[in-house]
C-alpha cells in the first residue's frame, strides 16, 4: 500500500505552521475546511495552532456540525460578521496569523480593520493543499470508488451509440448513467466533442449531431463521498480519414510514456516533458497546449500540477491525471486521460477502460 496511514490531519497542519512562519493558520476554504474538520457547508471558519482547535459555523448548521465536525475541534457559533470573532480565539500577545490567498479581498481588509495590532495578517499559499496532495488509504479508495462509477457510466453511454445523438445529449446521458450509479454529482460538466469541437481542450456539448467517421473527446467525472474521478478517452465513429488515425496513435504513445515516468521522486516537469517531446517529435508540439496533468481530490484540480516547470517531486500516495492531447483547429482533437496513484515503483492506474481506439456506433 502506498498511501499514508490515516492520522490526524489537523495535528499535520499544525506541524507545517513554523515552516511557514505563523503561529496559528485561519482556515476559510469550505474545501480545505471539509478536509480537516469533515463539516460540508457554505459557511464557516477554523483557526488551528499548537494550542488552538477552534471551528465556528452559523446556526443554520447547528444540526450538522454535531454530526460532521471531528470532536476535536472546540466548536462556536459564528456571528454574522465572522471578523470579529476570530480574534477571541487567538491567544494573547503579539500574533502571526496566516491566511489562506483566495480570501476575497474585502474580508481582509475588513479583518485588518477588525484586529487588534498585534495581530500580524500573514498570507498562506497552498498549506493545506500541500496535505491533500498526498491521499490516506481511505481517500484512495474513494476515489477508485468514483473512478470505476465512471468508467461504467461511460460503458452505458458507449453500448448506447453515439452517432445521431448531439454532443449535449450524450453528455446530459453520461451525467444521467452516473447519478444513477450513484454519484452526488459530476466532477464537472461532462465534455463530449465531436468533430472540429475536440481541437478546444475544455468545450461545451453543442446541440451539433455526431456523425459517422468523427472523433468525439469525452472528458468526464464523477463525485461520490466528497471525491472526485476524472478520465478522457476518444473514441472514432467509424472509419476515419485523413491523419485522425495518426494523431491517435501519437496522443497515445505520449501517454504511455508519461505513465512510464511517474513515480515517487520523478520531478512533475520531467514527467510532462516525455510526453511533450513525443508529441513534439512527432511534429505537433505547438498543438498541445496544455499540463500534462493534475492532482484529483475532494476537487477536480488540485497539487500537484504536471507541467512545463513544475517543480515538485511526485510522492507516493499523489493521485493524479496523465492526458496528453493534441488539438488541431477547424479539424479534430485527441486526448487520452487516467487517473493514477503514485506509488514507490510507478503508478497504479486506476482507469480501467481500455485505449486502443475503440469505434462506436
Ligand atoms: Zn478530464
Ligand atoms: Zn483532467
Amino acid at each position: 500500500m502506498t498511501a499514508i496511514q490515516e492520522t490526524d490531519r489537523a495535528e499535520r497542519l499544525v506541524a507545517l505552521l513554523p515552516e511557514a512562519e505563523i503561529d496559528l493558520l485561519l482556515v476559510t476554504d469550505l474545501t480545505n475546511l471539509r478536509y480537516l474538520t469533515g463539516y460540508v457547508g457554505s459557511n464557516a471558519i477554523a483557526v488551528l495552532g499548537p494550542e488552538t482547535r477552534t471551528f465556528a459555523t452559523d446556526f443554520r448548521y447547528a444540526v450538522q456540525v454535531e454530526e460532521q465536525v471531528d470532536r476535536s475541534f472546540d466548536r462556536r457559533e459564528l456571528p454574522r460578521d465572522w471578523s470579529t470573532a476570530v480574534e477571541e480565539v487567538l491567544p494573547a500577545g503579539v500574533v502571526r496569523l496566516g491566511f489562506e490567498t483566495a480570501m476575497p479581498v474585502r474580508v481582509h481588509a475588513r479583518l485588518r480593520e477588525v484586529l487588534p495590532d498585534r495581530v500580524e495578517l500573514i498570507p498562506v499559499d497552498g498549506l493545506v493543499e500541500r496535505l491533500r496532495a498526498v491521499k490516506e488509504r481511505g481517500e484512495v479508495e474513494r476515489i477508485r470508488a468514483a473512478s470505476e462509477l465512471a468508467d461504467q457510466a461511460l460503458e452505458q453511454l458507449l453500448a448506447e451509440g453515439l452517432v445521431g445523438r448531439s454532443e449535449r445529449e450524450a453528455a446530459l446521458a453520461l451525467e444521467f448513467a452516473m447519478r444513477e450509479l450513484g454519484a452526488e454529482r459530476v466532477s464537472f460538466e461532462p465534455i463530449v466533442a465531436a468533430g472540429p469541437h475536440g481541437a478546444m481542450a475544455h468545450a461545451i456539448p453543442s446541440e451539433t449531431e455526431i456523425v459517422p467517421g468523427q472523433l468525439v473527446v469525452i472528458d468526464w467525472g464523477a463525485q461520490l463521498d466528497g471525491y472526485c474521478s476524472d478520465c478522457t478517452r476518444t473514441v472514432a465513429t467509424g472509419e476515419l480519414s485523413g491523419s485522425a488515425s495518426e494523431v491517435y496513435e501519437i496522443v497515445l504513445r505520449a501517454q504511455l510514456a508519461g505513465l512510464e515516468g511517474v513515480r515517487a521522486g520523478a520531478v512533475a516537469a520531467e514527467v510532462d516533458s516525455r510526453a511533450r517531446q513525443l508529441i513534439g517529435d512527432a511534429g505537433y508540439g505547438e498543438r498541445f497546449g496544455h499540463g500534462l496533468g493534475h492532482g484529483v481530490g475532494l476537487e477536480v484540480h488540485e497539487a500537484p500540477r504536471l507541467g512545463p516547470g513544475a517543480d515538485d517531486e511526485l510522492v507516493a500516495g499523489n493521485i493524479v491525471t496523465v492526458e496528453p492531447g493534441i488539438y488541431v483547429p477547424g479539424e479534430l482533437g485527441v486526448r487520452i486521460e487516467d487517473l493514477v496513484v503514485v506509488t514507490g515503483s510507478g503508478c497504479e492506474i486506476l482507469t480501467s477502460l481500455p485505449k486502443e481506439l475503440t469505434v462506436v456506433g
